[in-house]
C-alpha cells in the first residue's frame, strides 16, 4: 500500500472527519440516504484512499448501513454454461485460446444439465444464478440458447445474470425480454491501464455495452480486478469511471485476482489485504446502493479478511464450489462463517 499512496493525498473530503451531517456518497436527502452521487472526482476518491483504515473503515460503515441490512448477505451462484477457447486476450484469464492453462474447452451445456445446476444452487442457499459464456460477443443461436437458459431458470424463481461478452442494443433488448435481470460486464481497470490487460477490445468497447444492457432495461453488474500490476490510482480511476456512469451498477464485483498458471499474470506480487478491503470500502461509499460483492479470491481469504470485508461493505458473495473455472469456498464453510458472524442470506429477491 505504502508506495501506492500518492506521496501528498489530497484532503479527504468533508464528511471524512466525521463532522459532515449528510452520509457521505449521497447528497442529502430524507431519511439520510438522498441519491447516490455522481460527481465523484479522482481526488475525492484517492483521499478516501488515503485515510486512515479505522476511519475509512468507519465511513464505509456509516453509508453501509443507511442503506442495507447490515446482516445479510446476498448469495449468487455462477456457473459457466461454454467454457474455454474465447479468442479475447485478457491477461488474467485461464479460458482465453492464447494461454496453455490447461482449461478444457466445453460448447454450451445442454438446457437441462443447467436447469439442474440451478435447482441444486436454490436448493443450497442461492438466490440468483449468474451463467458465465466465454464469448468475446454471442452469435444469435448461442443468444437463442441462452435465452431459454434465462428462461428456465427465471421460472424456479431464481434471478438471472448472464456474462455473454459484448452486446449488441438489439441483443440485449433479446435478453431483456427473455426475463433477464443482471448482466455482468466488468470494466476491470482503469481505461488508462486497460490496454496493458486486453488488447483485442477497448475501453470504449465495454462502456458501448454498458450501455446497450442499460438501456434495454437490465441491471448491470459491472466491477473490476485487484491485483493485476494496477495503481492505486488505476483503482481510484476505476469506481470513479463506475460512480460517473448514468446510472450506478445495482451490482459491483470486486475481485482478487486468481492467478492461473499459463496466464501472463500468472507471476507477480500478492495484494495487500489492506488495500484489498480498502478498495472494497470506497466502492461502498462511491456506491452506496450497490451490491458490493466479494468475488474472486474468496477462496484463498481467511475466515478473518472475509468479515473485515463484510465490515467494509461488501453485501454480497458467490457461492457454489466453482467460480467458472477456478475454485471457490465451500459451501459448508461459508454457512459456517456466516453463523459465527451472527449473518444470514438474504430472501428477498431484488
Ligand atoms: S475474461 Fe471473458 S472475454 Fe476475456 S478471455 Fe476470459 S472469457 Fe474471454
Amino acid at each position: 500500500m505504502p508506495d501506492q499512496h500518492p506521496s501528498a493525498a489530497p484532503a479527504a473530503p468533508a464528511a471524512a472527519s466525521g463532522t459532515n451531517a449528510r452520509p457521505l456518497g449521497t447528497d442529502g436527502g430524507a431519511a439520510g440516504r438522498g441519491a447516490p452521487r455522481q460527481d465523484w472526482t479522482l481526488e475525492e476518491a484517492l483521499a478516501l484512499f488515503a485515510l486512515p483504515f479505522p476511519l475509512l473503515m468507519h465511513q464505509a460503515q456509516q453509508v453501509h448501513l443507511a442503506w442495507h441490512n447490515a446482516r445479510q448477505i446476498q448469495m449468487s451462484t455462477l456457473l459457466s454454461i461454454k467454457t474455454g477457447a474465447c479468442p479475447e486476450d485478457c491477461a488474467y484469464c485461464p479460458q482465453s485460446v492464447r494461454y496453455e492453462t490447461g482449461v478444457a474447452s466445453e460448447p454450451l451445456l445442454p438446457l437441462a444439465t443447467v436447469v439442474e445446476r440451478a435447482r441444486a444452487a436454490q436448493a443450497a442457499g442461492a438466490t440468483r444464478f449468474c451463467m458465465g459464456a466465454a464469448f468475446r460477443s454471442p452469435k444469435r443461436r448461442d443468444l437463442e440458447q441462452i435465452g431459454a437458459m434465462v428462461r428456465a431458470v427465471r421460472a424456479l424463481g431464481l434471478e438471472t445474470c448472464v456474462t455473454a461478452g459484448m452486446l449488441e442494443p438489439g441483443q440485449a433488448d433479446e435478453l431483456k425480454a427473455a426475463g433477464l435481470d443482471y448482466y455482468n460486464h466488468n470494466l476491470d481497470t482503469s481505461a488508462e491501464f486497460y490496454g496493458q490487460i486486453i488488447t483485442t477490445r477497448t475501453y470504449q468497447d465495454r462502456l458501448a455495452t454498458l450501455k446497450s444492457v442499460r438501456e434495454a432495461g437490465l441491471k448491470v453488474c459491472c466491477g473490476g480486478i485487484i491485483g493485476m500490476g494496477e495503481t492505486l490510482r488505476d483503482r481510484a480511476q476505476l469506481l470513479v469511471t463506475l460512480a460517473q456512469l448514468p446510472e450506478h451498477p445495482q451490482s459491483v464485483p470486486i475481485n482478487q485476482l486468481v492467478r492461473v498458471p499459463g496466464t501472463p499474470l500468472a507471476a507477480g506480487p500478492p495484494v495487500d489485504p489492506f488495500d484489498f478491503i480498502r478498495t472494497i470500502a470506497v466502492a461502498r461509499i462511491m456506491l452506496p446502493r450497490a451490491q458490493v460483492r466479494l468475488s474472486a479470491g474468496r477462496e484463498s481469504m481467511s475466515d478473518e479478511l472475509q468479515a473485515l470485508a463484510f465490515l467494509a461493505g461488501a453485501n454480497s458473495i458467490f457461492y457454489g464450489e466453482k467460480l467458472l473455472t477456478t475454485g471457490n469456498p465451500d459451501v459448508l464453510r461459508d454457512q459456517a462463517l456466516l453463523q459465527r458472524l451472527g449473518m444470514e442470506p438474504e430472501q428477498r429477491l431484488q
